[in-house]
């Protein structure tokens, strides 16, 4: 296999770890290594379990709100209808929809820019569920030593039933997962009645097969290998780093030289016997859900969860030395440099997200809560009525996106003789309605085989919501 040149980092004899120049030959394909993730308690995973707990919480149970007796969130492809926060969408807007995902993205440049791969360690599905999957095992299969030991231990009854409790808890995880996605796109309480019964639709059992399968294998077996190897995401972020992006880092000048020593040293004895501030205890790496040393410097693997910045200030903590050798900084406050949030690059994606979310805001509001299309029947042209008039059958589908019901008044103009047989329309809130009038007009009137007509609905209770589709009127003037 090709081999690519690399810097050994192991410990020195002297139990010194700094990093050396010596150049060795090593695999360029590494072998996977298991990661027994320890579990670590520090304000940064308070908040990284805050974030994930509500996250998943809001994933789970958006599906089951209704408002009104409308979802509030149903992405109903069968109907072309997307039920988002009492507001009904249609394909026909779907420019709002491409918007909101261009904001997203934006707004993903813009934190990364500043605050780095936070979204990775705080918010990223994957690392949510990698969490809780990991959170499972721990509760299962003990602490991290405990997990090592089982898994080199030959098969037993204790082994057994912990391996088969873990993979049950996560694959009803992953169940539960598979529900509620197809739940966004088809109505979840109907489906979980259908779903045991065998009367859910094909392609239900498909999509809660498929997330179940696939949440299983990302987040019980894949984990960090998602992020490493098939997150685009992990590949592109670097270039948008800067030197004043907050990474998590370690105080390369305050630790080394690293080192074991008695805890009875102090800071100050442990100075002047030449250590820094690392005891090389391997606890920072040991809590790192995607097995680095944050000490070999800033890597592309690092998720930014800051469990090794916890993780270290606890050492400290017992050490009785000062919080922060590894911590959230910038490459510029690091080099002692002055680190400046406000810069050109964050500046520009700031206004650039503002100036989105601005456009985003006024297309929503001026928004007209009500589509419609006019068709005219296809299989006959026009006819003749018994009085001798030319009449034309349309099919007009109306969508009311309102959240409450309306009733539209129909009309048509542009010929002096044009009537209609139906004037009003009523269509509940978040519905659409396929409605079939007859548009007459006198043949004195028609100069031409196609003459331009416009239909006008006008909702009876709010002046605002009016809408016109322009259309033609065919009659023969062959008489
Ligand atoms: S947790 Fe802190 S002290 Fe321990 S090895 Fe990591 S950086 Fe050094
Ligand atoms: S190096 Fe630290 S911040 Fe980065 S992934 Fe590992 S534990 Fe999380």
């Amino acid at each position: 296999m090709e081999k690519i040149p690399s810097h050994d980092v192991t410990p020195n004899p002297v139990g010194h770890h700094s990093p050396s120049s010596e150049t060795v030959s090593q695999e360029m394909y590494a072998k996977r290594r298991h990661i027994y993730v320890r579990e670590i308690k520090g304000v940064f995973q308070k908040l990284r379990r805050s974030a994930n707990w509500a996250l998943m919480l809001a994933f789970f149970l958006l599906p089951w709100i209704n408002i009104g007796g409308r979802p509030l969130i149903l992405f109903d492809l069968p109907s072309r209808e997307f039920h988002i926060f009492s507001a009904t969408f249609y394909p026909q807007e779907f420019i709002l929809l491409s918007w909101l995902l261009i904001i997203c993205a934006f707004g993903l440049f813009f934190i990364t820019v500043f605050a780095g791969r936070v979204w990775c360690g705080y918010t990223c599905p994957q690392s949510v569920w990698t969490f809780l999957f990991i959170w499972l095992e721990h509760r299962i299969e003990g602490s991290r030593n405990r997990r090592i030991k089982l898994d080199n231990q030959p098969m037993s009854a204790d082994k057994a039933w912990r391996k088969g409790a873990k993979h049950t808890a996560w694959l009803l995880i992953a169940l539960a997962t598979g529900v509620t996605f197809v739940g966004y796109f088809t109505p979840v309480r109907d489906l979980v009645t259908d779903l045991p019964t065998i009367e859910a639709h094909g392609w239900s059992y498909f999509w809660v097969g498929f997330f179940l399968v696939f949440t299983y294998l990302n987040a019980g077996w894949l984990r960090e290998q998602v992020c490493i190897y098939m997150c685009p995401y992990a590949r592109f972020q670097s270039v948008m780093f800067d030197r004043d992006t907050l990474i998590v880092s370690y105080d390369e000048t305050r630790g080394e030289p690293r080192g074991h020593r008695k805890k009875s040293l102090s800071h100050l004895e442990a100075r002047e016997a030449g250590y820094g501030d690392c005891i090389d205890c391997d606890l920072c790496v040991q809590v790192c859900p995607t097995g680095i040393d944050i000490r070999d410097g800033l890597q592309y693997e690092c998720i930014t969860c800051a469990a090794c910045i916890d993780a270290c200030d606890s050492v400290m903590d017992k050490m009785g030395y000062p919080r922060g050798l590894v911590r959230y900084t910038t490459e510029n406050a690091l080099e002692g440099n002055k680190s400046h949030i406000m810069r050109p690059r964050l500046l520009g994606y700031f206004a650039a997200l503002v100036l989105m979310v601005g456009t985003f805001a006024w297309a929503i509001n001026d928004r007209m809560p009500l589509n419609f299309d006019a068709e005219r029947e296809r299989t006959q042209l026009y006819q003749m009525t018994r009085d001798g008039q030319i009449s034309n059958v349309f099919s007009l589908t109306i969508r009311n996106l309102d959240d409450q019901d309306h009733t539209y008044q129909l009309s048509v103009a542009g010929l002096p003789s044009l009537t209609l047989d139906s004037h009003t329309i009523s269509v509940p809130a978040g519905a659409s309605r396929l409605e079939v009038v007859t548009v007459t007009a006198s043949p004195d009137d028609l100069q031409q085989p196609s003459h331009a007509i416009v239909f006008t609905l006008q909702a009876q209770q709010d002046a605002d919501i009016r809408l016109e589709r322009e259309t033609s009127f065919l009659g023969d003037i062959r008489r």
